[in-house]
């Protein structure tokens, strides 16, 4: 999610993962829908949510897997033909539904209704080709458009007895009330640091263990991806800009940090910005780490009252992004604050 896309890390890799025990964390989700499983009442349309990274697309291959696998237990065997295809995303029941490409090339915003017309609506009639389970998956699901959502709902209240469906979206915001009750709900929260110690372990990441694992923040696919070194560039630059008092002078050290900015993706550094923001103001509140060296950049840079104000304006700033205003102006109107006067003390 960093400087790669997701897609690009996926097409590198060319496997997802399909058994039950590639999936790092999230016990309980993966008890419930055990349950389910076993008893065959698994439910025709989930709705996977979660943070980026965290693990939500990995769960829907597993669940693809284990309702098409030809000995599931219940969950997929992972050997099987139908396994093995899912694995490569070669199954031809298994359809994802995502943003498409404009003609120009770029990603497209939305997921449109002509698109889904297409790819659900005029092929939802015809029963599984080669599987036991007709499989859609739509991600990002917030990316569906109020038109598109509602030319859904027919399909998602009632949709064939071989059909399910897997919704897979970071937030449930743009998602219709009418939607959501039709989708059993699963979260996937960031997973325990112990969860994340025996990834890094898997992973074989010895020497910045400790480091790749707080800036990859409970989302097991930044360890796994590598992803955790771009993530400590970019922490690195933001820190810069947050603690070096943001004045006239200061601008030639801190024009290369927006530079770096620059190479990832807009809503993940504000993101990772924000997390760090309410990192620095808990650590202003902890009399014990008070008189930090951190600390004292913080104050020495407009101490709480200026991290408050940033943290206004990254609320802000996706708003703004919407409205095509380039990143680079956006993160000097928030890290740059030439008019601010100093904070003189703690509180
Ligand atoms: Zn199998």
């Amino acid at each position: 999610m960093a400087k790669r896309k997701p897609e690009e890390i996926e097409i590198l890799k060319c496997t997802y993962p399909i058994v039950r025990d590639e999936l790092s964390g999230h016990g309980k989700a993966l008890e419930i829908l055990e349950k389910s499983l076993k008893n065959g009442t698994f439910p025709a349309t989930v709705l996977i949510s979660g943070p980026p990274r965290v693990g939500k697309t990995s769960l829907a291959y597993i669940i693809a897997a284990a309702l098409e696998c030809e000995a599931p237990t219940p969950w997929a065997c992972g050997e099987c033909l139908s396994c093995r295809k899912i694995k490569r995303s070669l199954f031809p029941d298994l359809r994802i539904i995502t943003l498409e490409e404009s003609d120009k090339g770029k990603l497209k915003s939305q997921i449109l209704v002509e698109q889904v017309r297409k790819e659900v609506l005029e092929t939802i009639e015809l029963p599984p080709y080669e599987g036991k389970k007709l499989i859609f998956i739509i991600e990002p699901a917030e990316a569906l458009n109020i038109s598109s959502q509602n030319a859904l709902l027919k399909v998602l209240e009632e949709p064939p007895s071989y059909a399910h469906f897997i919704l897979i979206a970071k937030d449930f915001g743009p998602l219709l009330p009418t939607v959501r009750s039709r989708c059993q709900e699963i979260h996937l929260s960031e997973v325990e640091d112990s969860e994340m110690e025996k990834i890094a372990l898997e992973m074989n990441i010895r020497g910045r263990k400790r480091e790749a694992i707080d800036v990859s923040r409970g989302r097991p696919g930044i360890l796994i991806s590598g992803e955790w070194e771009d993530f400590l560039e970019l922490r690195g630059a933001l820190e810069q800009l947050l603690v070096l008092g943001s004045s006239l002078e200061d601008y030639p050290k801190l024009a290369p940090m927006f530079d770096v900015l620059l190479e990832y993706q807009p809503l993940v550094v504000l993101d990772e910005a924000a997390y760090m923001i309410k990192e620095m103001s808990r650590s202003l509140e902890d009399p014990e780490s008070g008189r930090s060296e951190t600390c004292r950049k913080i104050l020495g840079a407009g101490g709480r009252e200026n991290l408050f104000r940033k943290a206004k304006l990254i609320l802000e700033a996706p708003s703004l992004l919407v409205r095509n205003v380039q990143p680079k102006l956006l993160y000097q109107s928030i890290f740059l604050d030439l008019g601010r006067k100093p904070d003189t003390g703690l509180n």
